[in-house]
């Protein structure tokens, strides 16, 4: 995910005397609590049901799917909320330039801190202009640029045009051998291994809500028999466990030879009918982890099947999983195998922050049949055919890819074919602007093979850009499948993240830096920025603080989380970079991300690698950079 600011924790759990204040600036978007401002509506994130709110003297009740507005300026949002208060904001803008953290403040002394604080951004402001117009300057953005896309020769926005022009200079490492299949990463310490999914779901009218079958078959990897799998439904942390988003019902399990799955010993779990509720011993996580036991212990290398019929209902609030209008973005809603390792099952909680998705390589075979008159772009090579009168179904194919998303809705398209070969497509929800999808496109149609020179083939093919520029976000990744804003920084990192977490994947959950900060370092290397002396500007702020802490830390350190994994992180690599010197750097990051094509990787085999790279002795720059 890119975020440029570090949003606050929205939640049913604040506690009593804190409260975590955000806001923004003219024309941001800000979601608010109705109730501080009569005239400002909110966006009520990962609270299940309502939440009692104080404002003005009274407790009012909101619900959980009311979308935000644009409101002109959101500072005044917070006034007239007093001290002990717990409610929080979640800015949504680009240009949110920061937060207060009110513990027992006054109101005087929250808007002494918000003037404070404004007063911060619009320096800020007015440095990145100064920057930007020297920058400018230096690197002629009006040269005409050819594009590598089907659309020819087009004038790009001249901020467009500079990172054309940087990507274009940006010295690729030489050629190497092709990565290898997935047959090389086999991995026996994580089970279980070699899932595939079959799935087919039909929507309504709306492309909100789906309905079908999922069949999911795996091995055990592991030496260790498996008892039991897990699936985790994600997208159950909107509604938990009261109104869940995605439902599991008429779950059966198949165990022993993978073609006679259900007859041969297999089991039939009915119990399993209606909401998670109905089988609350099963639900864990909030009913975002249903345990599957299997009927007797699968030994290693034998096969299983799970499957189920399926529902899942987009609820409105624009998200990655979510809302906006017509428009239905369906990121996580799959049910997809838990990983069990050394250290147990991995059954973390959702985040919103960051991500808490881990998964194996695996392959999907979707079809998704909707209205024609909506598109469905999606993780993977897509295939329509003629459905019922007025429908479509499309039948996608994804190999290698730790997750599946999708969207569905009235999108405008265009797509362009990059010089390497990859095919990209630009799906934009109504207000994004011809002039900016193009844009969009031909600097994702460079920076695919900018990545790929440094990092190796880019292997899927396909590749789908959703942009919808009200996203609270600034980008979010899935394999093959991103969602943007129009902000070249944003797509040139979700990008980088196709590499570091699909490719090589991670446990997001418990060291984001991983991909987090290997995806924003990828995108200073694609714009050009070295990183000078950014480990003075990235100071850190605790003894506790970790470049390799998990989200369970930054989940509880929320307003740390962009400056230590996103800025501390990328500067970490920066300041390796300059230690162990440009080349070896680019042969380290090549090598790695082979070492791991399909896998996974840790911090502890970054580190190996990195110091098998160098003779310099790295002991103190891990150290300095708390990189554990
Ligand atoms: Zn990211």
């Amino acid at each position: 995910m890119t975020r440029q600011t570090a949003p606050q924790p929205v939640g049913c759990e604040i506690p009593a005397t804190t409260g975590a204040y955000g806001f923004g600036v003219l024309g941001a978007t800000l979601d608010v609590y109705r109730g501080i401002r009569p005239d400002l509506h909110c966006s009520v994130r990962r609270c299940a049901g309502s939440l009692p709110l104080p404002g003005a003297g009274t407790v009012r009740r909101i619900t959980p799917t009311e979308e935000p507005v644009r409101v002109p300026w959101v500072v005044e949002a917070v006034l007239k909320i007093g001290v002990g208060d717990s409610v929080a904001a979640r800015p949504a803008s680009d240009h949110t330039s920061g937060y207060v953290r009110v513990v027992g403040a006054s109101i005087e002394e929250v808007e002494r801190r918000m003037r404070e604080a404004q007063r911060v951004h619009r320096r800020a402001r007015r440095a990145d202009r100064r920057a930007t117009d020297r920058f400018s300057a230096r690197h002629h953005p009006r040269l005409p640029l050819p594009t590598t896309g089907v659309h020819g020769v087009r004038r790009l926005h001249p901020l467009f045009a500079v990172l054309a022009v940087l990507l274009t200079v940006a010295a690729a490492p030489p050629d190497r051998a092709a990565p290898p299949d997935r047959a090389a990463a086999a991995d026996p310490t994580r089970t279980p291994g070699t899932p595939s999914y079959s799935v087919d779901l039909r929507s309504d009218a709306t492309g909100a809500h789906w309905r079908g079958h999922e069949r999911i078959a795996f091995s055990n990897a592991s030496p260790e028999p498996l008892n039991e799998v897990y699936l985790r439904l994600w997208d159950n942390f909107r509604g938990g466990c009261a109104t869940p988003s995605v439902r599991v019902t008429d779950l059966h399990v198949g165990q022993g030879a993978q073609d006679r799955g259900l007859q041969d010993g297999g089991v039939q779990d009915r119990g399993a009918q209606g909401t998670p509720g109905a089988t609350p011993d099963r639900y864990e996580v909030a009913c975002t982890a249903l345990r599957v036991p299997l009927p007797r212990p699968l030994p290693q290398a034998a096969s299983g099947t799970v499957e189920f019929d399926l529902t899942v209902d987009v609820p409105d609030g624009i998200d990655r999983f979510g809302r906006d209008g017509a428009f239905s973005f369906v990121g996580n809603a799959l049910p997809v195998l838990a990983v069990r390792d050394g250290t147990g099952w991995h059954l973390d909680p959702y985040s919103e922050l960051g991500e808490s998705f881990f998964g194996l390589s695996s392959d999907f075979a979707v079809t998704l049949d909707h209205p024609t008159d909506l598109l469905v772009p999606a993780t993977g090579t897509a295939v329509d055919t003629p459905g019922e009168p007025g429908r479509t179904v499309t039948r996608i194919g994804a190999r290698n890819v730790r997750e599946f998303a999708w969207a569905a809705g009235p999108f405008s398209r265009i797509a362009g074919r990059s010089a390497g070969g990859v095919r990209i497509s630009v799906y934009s929800v109504t207000d994004i602007t011809p002039k900016d999808a193009q844009a969009m496109l031909d600097l994702s149609l460079r920076t695919i093979d900018d990545h790929a020179a440094h990092y190796g083939p880019y292997p899927y093919g396909d590749l789908a850009t959703v942009l919808d520029n009200r996203f609270d976000f600034a980008g979010m990744e899935y394999p093959a499948f991103v969602l943007d804003r129009v902000r070249p920084s944003a797509v040139i990192h979700e990008l980088a993240h196709q590499w570091w977490y699909g490719i090589v994947g991670d446990d997001q959950y418990r060291a984001p830096w991983l991909d987090e900060s290997f995806a924003e370092y990828s995108m200073a290397v694609a714009m050009g920025d070295t990183g000078e002396g950014c480990t003075a500007r990235t100071p850190w702020q605790s003894a506790d603080e970790r470049l390799t802490g998990p989200m369970s830390y930054w989940d509880t350190h929320p307003d740390r989380y962009v400056p230590v994994i996103y800025d501390r992180g990328s500067c970490a690599l920066h300041e390796l970079r300059r230690l162990i010197g440009p080349d070896t750097m680019t042969t380290l990051l090549h090598d790695y991300a082979r070492a791991h094509w399909y896998g996974v990787s840790t911090t502890a085999d970054f580190k190996a690698a990195a110091q098998a790279a160098t003779s310099v002795d790295l002991t103190p720059f891990w150290r300095e950079h708390r990189i554990d």
